[in-house]
């Protein structure tokens, strides 16, 4: 085994950063990927599923004053976001959610009623996908709740799609509306009831995210995208993911962004910059991903016949440099380092 120091040159947890202590673990345990076989690295792990299929595990954590806070989100729209996040990264590989299991840490002096509100919102999504609740674990917290499931899904090993397969010359596309969620956030952050219709329209993107299971499941099974990642993070930052796993650079022009009413109005009333909010902000879960260009027409027109409405094309592949570059009017930008890492000093206070 290697026994060099894995945090050789750096001082803090927050200097090295969410990814760069998930690279190290990735360093020391191995970043397996063989053809029927993803590890760390991707939205999901990937092991073989018997026959031509493959199975998608994926776990996310939410704790209380980190990532919720119990007077921001309701009892019924935590429960459903809690799994929806999981959700959001078995789209990310084009599959089919089916398993869950629940872990979770609650103080005990949670209200029984807040509790069956959660599980209601729970079960009403999984209920709509088909998504069985399989086993967990549950403690007593002594102190913030934590909300922990594991999702497992599948899908034809020929149709995974991974963050590392973008090339040069794929259309970029975006499903999903770019900004909403993290300008809920800063809504509830920042500014104080009452809002307005269209606030509470972003408060809802950020509490109830909307999920593109079907869509996910028809762009693995159709053919002609390349990569795909959901947007946790933000588009720079999960962009530069594809980027970096592809090798390959991702030109997105930011006229091309569409930016929804709602919260063009809400950014025209608090002087909020739509751009910063949609490149940078977090916790949309649309879908980021990159279509051939032979495909790309018939993708285009059987997308739009089967879902009645259009994914927003953004830019395109180019090679070299492995990062998201952002053209103003074919101009480069300079967006500097933005997107969410829970390690990062200025990313310290959400709550
Ligand atoms: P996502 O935002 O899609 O949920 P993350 O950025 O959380 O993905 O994780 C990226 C990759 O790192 C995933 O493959 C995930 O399984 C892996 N990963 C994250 N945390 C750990 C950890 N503590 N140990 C091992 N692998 C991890
Ligand atoms: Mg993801």
């Amino acid at each position: 085994m290697d026994k060099k120091p894995l945090f050789k040159n750096t001082d803090s947890l927050s200097e090295l950063g969410e990814f760069g202590l998930i690279d190290r673990i990735a360093h020391l345990f191995g970043r397996s990927g063989n053809a029927d076989e993803i590890g760390i690295g991707d939205d999901c792990a990937v092991l073989p599923g018997g026959d031509d299929r493959s199975l998608l595990i994926t776990t996310d954590m939410l704790i209380e004053d980190r990532h919720f806070r119990r007077d921001w989100i309701s009892a019924d729209d935590l429960g459903y976001k809690s799994l929806a996040v999981n959700m959001s990264d078995i789209s990310a590989m084009g599959g089919k959610p089916l398993y869950a299991f629940l872990s979770i840490g609650l103080p005990d002096d949670l209200p029984l009623d807040w509790i069956e509100q959660f599980f209601r919102g729970t079960h009403a999504l999984a209920n709509i996908h088909g998504v069985k609740i399989m086993g967990g674990d549950t403690t007593k917290s002594p102190g913030p709740m934590v909300i922990n499931y594991t999702l497992l899904g599948e899908i034809k090993s020929e149709n995974i799609l991974r963050r590392s397969a973008a090339e040069p010359g794929d259309q970029i596309a975006v499903l999903g509306n770019l900004g909403e969620s993290g300008a809920g956030l800063k809504l509830l952050l920042e500014k104080e009831p009452p809002f307005s219709s269209d606030e509470q329209k972003l408060i809802k993107a950020h509490n109830r995210p909307h999920l593109f299971v079907d869509e996910a499941q028809f762009l693995a099974e159709f053919g002609g995208v390349h990569a795909m990642i959901d947007l946790s993070d933000g588009l720079q930052s999960d962009g530069g993911h594809i980027a970096k796993a592809s090798n390959a650079s991702l030109v997105v022009e930011s006229e091309n962004i569409t930016i929804t009413k709602p919260l063009q109005n809400v950014c025209q009333k608090h002087s909020w910059s739509h751009l910063e909010l949609a490149l940078a902000s977090g916790e949309d879960y649309g879908l980021l991903f990159t279509i051939s260009r032979e495909k790309a027409e018939a993708l285009k027109h059987n997308f739009k016949a089967k879902f009645g409405y259009s994914y927003n094309i953004i830019g395109e592949v180019e090679p070299g440099s492995a990062e998201l570059k952002l053209l103003n009017k074919g101009k480069l930008f300079d967006i500097g380092k933005m997107g969410f890492d829970h390690f990062r000093a200025d990313n310290q206070t959400k709550k």
